[in-house]
């Protein structure tokens, strides 16, 4: 007799979204609980009136065709867009465009300082000798041999403190080395290769997809239940409980859980062992405030977002979201449109500022990109709380503990997607792990956790500590 199956999934972002119509797919019926008021998680569209957010800056990209089908499936060709890929980092008011190159370093910021950083980087590749660049111990130091004192200084430094919130010394360099990419010193036509980079992206914002997930499971029967915080899972012998915080329950065979890893252990009931807990309660996040500001006059900055690593900012990044798509702000409006990142540990004073303050600070980062804030038309405030899963060597071993322990424990619980799994993971990599799981719920033989292990490796700001 085949079994009963009413599985539970925590979390309507794009991982629960992906489990549910992947279980739909194979004519399976889920039920959907999500805490917000919204779906798509980290990747939602928050909107106002006709101003949308996207707190993130949200490139769709994957390898994996099953990824790109779903995508496809949810929104119609003339939906999605291209976008150039365009950064740069600002750095004593000169945008010097990323990845760096040879020429511009040179040039851009005047010679004199061309000259010196050159002479730097010279001076720290004399220094390392036949030493790999990979074998420096820390970020600092991979960065002093990759860059040169000088011009590490003027573009790293700050960056991995403000936006890692960590000292360069205790991250090590494995992160480094597969992300930050080195000075390009070849000629204009492979520096123009690498400008004609493009994404897709949703024309609505990267909450387009996943409103679109959502009616389409709508369209089934499958209503995801919003404001609907799960807050205890209780396993009995033969099926799963979870407990709302309005106190309303409900009972599946298995359970998808998309909740943050911590959360889940403090929420099983029975108490897991102390170990685990111990284990899970040592899984901690950084939390990214996003300020976005319309200014009635437009400014030329030719780029989609900005890294400002200067103390002058105290915003890490600066998103450009004209240049993502012009939709995400009203009909034929015609000033510009930025979003200030800020980020942080949501035990800082700066999580539970009010909103006056937070405008403040994105005005005074305005005044330090030389725009004068008078010409606030809009200001929209979203808060990400677990924004990015914190990893580092004992971390990393903490997971594998709570893993091992859930899969030999609960087989039915299912943890998914990036804060399910604790995991660096973008959109797609979630998404997978989603589709991996349910069809272990089918009995196939494949591992969840196996999505995305070259990638959390690469993109993971690996403290030393
Ligand atoms: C700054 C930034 C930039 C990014 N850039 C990109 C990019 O360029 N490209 C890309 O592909 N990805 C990017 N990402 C990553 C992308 O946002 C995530 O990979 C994706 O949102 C993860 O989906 P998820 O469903 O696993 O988790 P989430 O999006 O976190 O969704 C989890 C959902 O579970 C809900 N939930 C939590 N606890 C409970 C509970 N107890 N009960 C019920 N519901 C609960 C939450 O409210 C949330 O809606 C970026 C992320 C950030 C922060």
């Amino acid at each position: 007799m085949e079994p009963q199956r009413n599985p539970l999934i925590i979390g309507a972002g794009p991982a629960g979204l992906t489990a549910a119509l992947t279980l739909a797919r194979n004519g399976v019926t889920p039920r959907i609980y999500e805490a917000s008021e919204h779906v798509g998680g980290l990747a939602r569209t928050p909107r106002d009136g006709e101003w949308r957010i996207d707190p993130g800056g949200h490139r769709f990209f994957t390898r994996h065709k099953e990824v790109l089908d779903l995508w496809n499936s949810l929104l119609a060709p003339d939906d999605w867009i291209s976008v150039r890929r365009r950064s740069a980092m600002l750095v004593n008011g000169h945008y010097v465009r990323y990845p760096l190159s040879g020429r511009d370093l040179l040039t851009q910021m005047g010679y004199w300082r061309g000259l010196h950083g050159l002479s730097s980087l010279l001076r720290s590749r004399i220094g390392r000798g036949m030493r790999r660049i990979g074998d420096s111990a820390n970020f600092r130091e991979w960065g002093t041999d990759e860059f040169g004192h000088y011009w590490y200084r003027l573009f790293f430094d700050g960056y991995v403190r403000k936006t890692w919130l960590a000292d360069p010394n205790e991250i090590t360099s494995d992160w480094a080395n597969q992300r930050i990419k080195p000075i390009n010193w070849h000629s204009r036509r492979e520096r123009d290769a690498v400008d004609h980079d493009v994404y897709r992206y949703p024309r609505l914002g990267p909450g387009q997809v996943w409103e679109a997930a959502s009616a389409a499971l709508i369209d089934l029967g499958i209503v995801p239940s919003l404001g609907s915080r799960v807050v205890k899972i209780r396993a009995d012998r033969t099926c799963w409980t979870v407990e709302l915080e309005n106190g309303d329950t409900a009972s599946g065979d298995a359970v998808f859980s998309s909740m943050p890893l911590r959360l889940l252990v403090g929420a099983l009931e029975p108490e897991p062992p102390r170990h685990i807990r111990v284990a899970a309660e040592a899984l901690k996040h950084r939390a990214l405030i996003t300020v976005a500001v319309a200014l009635r006059r437009r400014y030329d900055i030719p780029f989609n977002w900005v890294y400002t690593p200067g103390e002058a900012f105290q915003a890490g990044r600066i998103q450009n979201y004209s240049h993502w798509s012009s939709e995400l702000s009203p009909k034929d409006w015609d000033g510009t449109y930025l979003g200030f990142e800020y980020f942080i540990t949501p035990d800082r004073e700066l999580w539970t500022a009010d909103d006056e303050h937070l405008r403040s600070l994105a005005e005074a980062d305005l005044h330090a990109l030389g725009i004068d804030s008078s010409l606030i038309e809009r200001v929209m405030v979203v808060r990400s709380h677990f924004a990015y899963p914190i990893s580092d060597p004992a971390r990393d071993r903490s997971v594998a503990l709570v893993r091992d322990y859930l899969r030999e424990t609960h087989p039915t619980l299912h943890p998914v997607g990036r804060n399910g799994m604790h995991r660096y993971d973008n959109q797609d990599h979630a998404m997978l792990s989603a589709m991996h799981s349910v069809a272990r719920y089918f009995g196939e033989d494949v591992d969840p956790w196996q999505v995305n292990t070259d990638r959390s490796y690469h993109e993971s700001g690996v403290l030393k500590k």
